[in-house]
């Protein structure tokens, strides 16, 4: 049972690193912003990878034995993209760890490079590196991850517009995943190219071609 007490949101300000790459790759002149897709289905894939992994030892958390699937969903509409994998999941305290830290090596090494490099060659470093979940924030004002862990019984919402901080709250299971994450980008205005349907296939085609994950794309009204 969750209690009315764990249903407030908590606030949590973004590590100061994390704000930094924000604002940078919010501000740079990136034309590239097509990787953000090629981010999350990778980032979708992996978690497909640990639950699959992490089966071998607890055959319990893949209880209803579905396959391994990457879903991505585009509504016009409401002006979003979502990305949803029936992966591993995050607990809450992993929710904080992945979303609110540069907990990756790779990622303090390219921010150096990133501050040092001239504003032509910025655009050529974000596509090299891969910039990660937060390249989502060059295409989104918000962004939501709802997501619940394999074997966990608490499903969490995660929300942010980039702009220093995020909100945990708790959610009902059935506004989650059965096991894994969606991803709700609320696109920018200039952004809106992504919810064709047209264009989202060529991207995932052009970029994503090698994921072992069988990718899903379809339209929702309204
Ligand atoms: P990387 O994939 O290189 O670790 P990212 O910035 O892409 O870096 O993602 C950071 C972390 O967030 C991942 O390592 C993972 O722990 C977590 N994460 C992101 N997306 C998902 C997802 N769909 N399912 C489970 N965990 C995720
Ligand atoms: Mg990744």
């Amino acid at each position: 049972m969750t209690t009315v007490q764990e249903r407030q949101p908590e606030q949590h300000a973004f590590e100061a690193d994390v704000s930094r790459l924000l604002h940078m790759m919010v501000h740079s002149v990136y034309s590239d912003k097509d990787v953000f897709l090629r981010e999350l289905i990778s980032n979708a894939a992996d978690a497909c990878e640990k639950l699959r992994y992490e089966s071998i030892s607890r055959p319990q958390l893949s209880t209803d034995g579905a396959q391994p699937e990457i879903r991505v969903t585009l509504n016009d509409e409401a002006s979003t993209l979502v990305v949803e994998d029936n992966g591993i999941g995050m607990s809450r305290d992993e929710m904080i760890d992945a979303l609110g830290t540069i907990a990756r090596s790779g990622t303090r090494a390219f921010m150096e490079r990133l501050e040092a490099a001239k504003a032509g060659e910025k655009a050529e470093l974000i596509g090299q590196f891969g910039v990660g979940f937060y390249s989502s924030f060059m295409v989104a004002d918000k962004v939501d991850v709802i997501s619940r862990r394999a074997g966990e019984e608490q499903a969490w919402k995660w929300s942010s517009d980039g702009k220093g901080s995020y909100e945990i709250v708790a959610v009902d299971l059935s506004e989650a995943p059965v096991t894994g994450t969606r991803v709700v980008l609320h696109l920018m205005d200039d952004a809106k190219k992504y919810t064709s349907k047209w264009t989202v296939e060529k991207i995932i085609r052009d970029q994503s071609g090698h994921v072992p994950v069988p990718i899903r794309l379809a339209e929702k009204e309204g």
